[in-house]
C-alpha cells in the first residue's frame, strides 16, 4: 500500500491518536531523521515511522500495520538495514526511545528497553562491577544483536550473547503483549534466540551478566607490510589457545580524518585486538608469542571491562558503509596467501578493514537449552568493511568487500553468521534445514499474515 493524502489525513491522524509515542509521516518535521539508519548507506522511506513510548504502542503500531496491510519492520540503531531495502510501503517501528536499563546486582540480571545500544548496558553494569556479553562497539543495538547471535570479546570463554538471555517482552502480530521465557512461550524463546525478530517485536530484553571489573585487553599494531607474518603467526598462536582468550587479527586502513590520532590517520596496519580473561601475568605470558614480533602500538593493559566497547575502534556514530561477512573452516597457508592477494599491503582496496574473529571454544559448541542459534560453526568469522562517502562509489566498495568473501570462499563453513551478514541472503546460508522448518513453523504460529520483517527472512 502507497502513501496518499488521504492516509496522512485520516489513518496516520487516528494512529497518532492511539499511542503515546510519535508517529511521523513525510509531512512532518524531523522525517529525515527519524527514518534514517545508522548504516547511512541507506536511504529508507517508509510510509510512516512510529517511534512507541512503550509496549502498548507498539501493539497498537501493530494493529495498524495488519488494518491497513502494511509490513511493520522493527528497527533499533538501523545497524544490519542492508538487506531491509528502501521500506517502500512498510511501517517502520523506530524503538530507539524504549532505552530503559534495571540493573539487579544481587541477581547478577539487566532488563533494558529493546532500543538501548551497548554503550547504555555496560555503563550501567560498570559501577556493580558486572558485564554483558555485548558486541564490539557501544552503539550497536542490544535487539538486533541478541536476536542474531551476538559475538562479545568474552564469547569463546562464556557463548554467544543470546544464550545469556533469560526473558523477553515482545508484542506478538496479533498486538498482544507476551512475557517470554524457556516456560512462557517456549517455542518463541527458542526462535528469538538466534532466529533474528521476524517471530515477535521485542520490547525489552533481560539478561544473565557476568562479575567482571577488569580484563587483559587491548591492541597490537604493525605496519600493513608485516601482514604475512603476523597473520601467519596469529593462526599459530590460535590453534589451542586457551577459551579465556578471543582476538582477532585484521587488516585495517585507517582514514586521514582530522578526529583520528596522529600515529594511526591514514596508515594501514595488521593489528591484532580482544581479550584475554585470565590473571595479568597469565595474559601477558600467553600474548608473549605475538609480542615478540615487536608491534608497533601495543594497548594490551588490565583495563575496565566497559572500556572492552573500544577496542575495536569502531565508528562512534553513523556512518555510510558497505560490509559483509562470512565463516571460514580454517586459516591455512592458500588461505592466508587468498586474503593477502586482495586485502594485504599489495593490494589496492578502499576497504576500512577486514577482520577475522576466532571462533571455537564455548562459542562454537552448543549451549545448554540454547536458541535457533547457540553456537557458530568454524574457525574465524570474517567481516570486510569499506566506508561510502559518496553514493557513486558504493559499487566499489561492495566489490571490494565481496573479493574478500570471493578469495575466502574455499574455505566457506556450511553456515553464515546473521549478524554479519549485511546483504540478502537465503535463509539456508543462516540456519541449518531443521532449525529453519521450525522457524518458520514458529513464524506461521505467531505472525500467520507475515505481518513483521526483519533484515533475513525465513523464506
Ligand atoms: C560497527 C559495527 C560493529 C558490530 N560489532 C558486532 C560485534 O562485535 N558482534 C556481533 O555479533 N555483531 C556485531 N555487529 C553486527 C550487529 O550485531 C548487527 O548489525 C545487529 O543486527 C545490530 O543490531 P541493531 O539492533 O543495532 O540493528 P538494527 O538494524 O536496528 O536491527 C537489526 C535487525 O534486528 C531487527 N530488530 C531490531 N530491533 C528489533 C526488535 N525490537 N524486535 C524485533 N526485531 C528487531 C531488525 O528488524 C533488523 O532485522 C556490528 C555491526 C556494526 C555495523
Amino acid at each position: 500500500m502507497s502513501l496518499t493524502e488521504t492516509d496522512v489525513s485520516d489513518d496516520f491522524r487516528d494512529l497518532a491518536g492511539r499511542v503515546a509515542g510519535s508517529v511521523v509521516t513525510p509531512a512532518d518535521p524531523g522525517w529525515d531523521t527519524v527514518r534514517q539508519a545508522w548504516n547511512l548507506a541507506h536511504d529508507q522511506h517508509p510510509d510512516l515511522v512510529v517511534v512507541p513510548a512503550g509496549p502498548d504502542d507498539v501493539a497498537a503500531a501493530l494493529d495498524f500495520a495488519r488494518e491497513t496491510g502494511r509490513t511493520l519492520v522493527p528497527q533499533g540503531t538501523g545497524h544490519l538495514a542492508a538487506p531491509l531495502g528502501d521500506l517502500a510501503g512498510c511501517l517502520l517501528l523506530n524503538t530507539s526511545a524504549l532505552r530503559g536499563v534495571e540493573v539487579d546486582a544481587d541477581a547478577r540480571v539487566v532488563r533494558a528497553g529493546a532500543g538501548a545500544v551497548w554503550g547504555d548496558v555496560t555503563s550501567a553494569l560498570a559501577p556493580h562491577s558486572l558485564a554483558a556479553l555485548a558486541g564490539s562497539s557501544p552503539d550497536v543495538g542490544i535487539s538486533g544483536y541478541l536476536l542474531g547471535g551476538g559475538y562479545s570479546w568474552l564469547a569463546r570463554e562464556h557463548g554467544l550473547g543470546c544464550t545469556s538471555v533469560i526473558a523477553l517482552d515482545v508484542v506478538t502480530a496479533d498486538g498482544v503483549q507476551r512475557h517470554v521465557t524457556a516456560e512462557q512461550e517456549p517455542e518463541l524463546f527458542w526462535a528469538l534466540r538466534g532466529g533474528g525478530g521476524t517471530t515477535a517485536v521485542v520490547t525489552a530484553i533481560t539478561l544473565r551478566v557476568l562479575p567482571l571489573a577488569t580484563i587483559y585487553a587491548g591492541m597490537l599494531l604493525f605496519p600493513i607490510e608485516r601482514a604475512g607474518e603476523v597473520v601467519r603467526a596469529y593462526e599459530r598462536w590460535t590453534r589451542d589457545i586457551t577459551e579465556a582468550a578471543t582476538t582477532c587479527v585484521r587488516l585495517l586502513r585507517v582514514p586521514p580524518l582530522p578526529d583520528v590520532p596522529e600515529p594511526l590517520r591514514g596508515r594501514a596496519f595488521v593489528g591484532v585486538n580482544g581479550a584475554i580473561d585470565l590473571p595479568e601475568e597469565e595474559a601477558v605470558a600467553l600474548l608473549a608469542d605475538l609480542r615478540v614480533l615487536g608491534p608497533e602500538l601495543d594497548t594490551f593493559a588490565p583495563m575496565p571491562a566497559a572500556a572492552l566497547g573500544a577496542i575495536n575502534m569502531d565508528p562512534p556514530m553513523p556512518v555510510p558503509a558497505a560490509g559483509d561477512g562470512m565463516i571460514i573452516d580454517d586459516l591455512p597457508e592458500d588461505a592466508i596467501a587468498a586474503l593477502l592477494a586482495v586485502a594485504g599491503p599489495e593490494a589496492q582496496t578502499p576497504l576500512l578493514a577486514v577482520d577475522l574473529r576466532n571462533l571455537g571454544g564455548a562459542a562454537g559448541r552448543p549451549a545448554p537449552g540454547g536458541g535457533a542459534v547457540d553456537h557458530l560453526p568454524g574457525r574465524f568469522l570474517v567481516y570486510a568493511v569499506g566506508i561510502v562517502p559518496d553514493p557513486a562509489l558504493a559499487p566499489a566498495v561492495a566489490g571490494a568487500v565481496e573479493a574478500v568473501r570471493g578469495a575466502l570462499a574455499p574455505w566457506a563453513a556450511e553456515r553464515d553468521y546473521a549478524n554479519f551478514r549485511e546483504t540478502v541472503v537465503p535463509a539456508s546460508r543462516l540456519w541449518a534445514p531443521d532449525v529453519l522448518e521450525r522457524l518458520r513453523a514458529v513464524k506461521a504460529a505467531y505472525d500467520p499474515q507475515g505481518v513483521i520483517r526483519t533484515a533475513h527472512q525465513l523464506a
